[in-house]
C-alpha cells in the first residue's frame, strides 16, 4: 500500500468537477440515514464519482496496488469500496477465515455491529477504489478494530479512538502506509517491531493476503527485475540507454505506479545495501522462473 496525498477540500473540488451537485445530493441522503438511524436506500450514487478516485490512485487498487483498466472501460474493474462498512459489520476473522485460511490473532479485532457506520456511506474520506478481489472477496463487510466501534460517527477522521487495524491510503488522515508496511524483496513486512503500529501492518497484510496472492508476488518480482536492470544501466556510456534507464527508474518508484511501495523499498535498499538487494533480485528471478 501507498499513500495518495490530497487535501479534503481538493478532494471535494475534484468530486464536484466529476459530478456537479453530487455533494449536495450526498448530504441529503446522509441526513435521511441520520433520521432513520441506519443506512437504507433504493439505489446508490457513489459510483458516479468513481472516476475522481481512479485518477487520484493512478488507476491502481488502493490496497494491493495492482494496475487496473484505465480507459473508458476502467469503471467496471474498479469498485468503490466503503472503508468502514455502511450496513452491517461482521467480526473478522470469520469462522471460514479461521478454518480455511488459518487466520488467528491473539488480540481482539472487534465484534459484529448492526447497524454499521450508517453516516459514512457518502463521506469522501470513507472511499477507496479497489480491485474486485480486495473489495468483494476479502474486504466484504469487515472492519477489524482494537477498541469500541463508533458506528454513529459522521466523520472518519474523528474515529481514531477505534484503533482501526486496516490502513486508509487517501489523504493524510491516517498514518502513511509506508511508515507501517515495507518490503523485503517481493514480500511485505511490518515496519514496527511492536505495538499497535506493528499489529496494523500484520492485520492489513493478512487481511488482503498481500504476502501470498500469486499475482501480486509475480508482478512485484517483475518490478524488481525491471528496477534492477534500469538502476544498473543509469550512467551507461550510450546516452540514450542511460536516459531511458533513468526515466524507467523514476517511473517505477512513482507513487502512481503499480507496487510502488515494493519498488521504493527495493530502490532504497539497492542504494544502501547493494549485496542484499542483489539477493532479492536472485530470489525474484528464481520465483519467476519457477512459475514459468
Ligand atoms: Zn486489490
Amino acid at each position: 500500500m501507498i499513500r495518495y496525498p490530497i487535501l479534503e477540500r481538493q478532494l471535494r473540488k475534484q468530486v464536484e468537477e466529476v459530478r456537479p451537485g453530487w455533494l449536495e445530493r450526498a448530504a441529503e441522503r446522509t441526513d435521511s440515514f441520520r433520521l432513520r438511524g441506519r443506512y437504507e436506500e433504493d439505489s446508490s450514487i457513489w459510483s458516479e464519482i468513481k472516476p475522481a478516485y481512479m485518477e487520484l490512485q493512478g488507476y491502481k487498487c488502493g490496497f494491493c496496488e495492482r494496475r487496473l483498466e484505465k480507459s473508458r472501460y476502467g469503471s467496471i474493474e474498479h469498485d468503490v469500496e466503503h472503508f468502514r462498512p455502511k450496513a452491517k459489520v461482521k467480526r473478522w476473522p470469520g469462522e471460514s477465515d479461521k478454518d480455511e485460511r488459518g487466520i488467528d490473532f491473539e488480540f481482539a479485532l472487534g465484534d459484529d455491529a448492526d447497524p454499521g457506520y450508517f453516516l459514512l456511506p457518502y463521506e469522501l474520506e470513507n472511499y477507496v477504489v479497489s480491485c474486485k478481489t480486495c473489495n468483494s472477496i476479502l474486504k466484504a463487510n469487515y472492519f477489524p478494530v482494537g477498541a469500541n466501534r463508533q458506528v454513529d460517527g459522521d466523520r472518519s477522521r474523528d474515529l481514531e479512538d477505534e484503533d482501526a487495524y486496516l490502513i486508509y491510503p487517501i489523504g493524510a488522515r491516517d498514518r502513511d502506509p509506508e511508515d507501517l508496511i515495507t518490503f523485503r524483496g517481493i514480500v511485505p513486512i511490518p515496519v514496527g517491531v511492536r505495538g499497535h503500529k506493528r499489529k496494523r501492518a500484520e492485520v492489513t497484510i493478512r487481511f488482503f493476503e498481500l504476502d501470498t496472492r500469486e499475482v501480486l508476488l509475480e508482478e512485484r518480482a517483475e518490478t524488481i527485475l525491471e528496477l534492477h536492470i534500469a538502476m544498473t544501466a543509469v550512467g551507461h556510456p550510450d546516452p540514450l540507454t542511460s536516459r531511458a534507464a533513468s526515466s524507467a527508474v523514476d517511473r517505477l518508484v512513482e507513487r502512481r505506479s503499480p507496487h510502488a511501495n515494493c519498488a521504493r523499498s527495493f530502490h532504497d535498499l539497492w542504494l544502501s545495501d547493494n549485496l542484499l538487494a542483489r539477493e532479492f533480485v536472485e530470489a525474484a528471478l528464481g520465483y519467476l522462473e519457477s512459475r514459468s
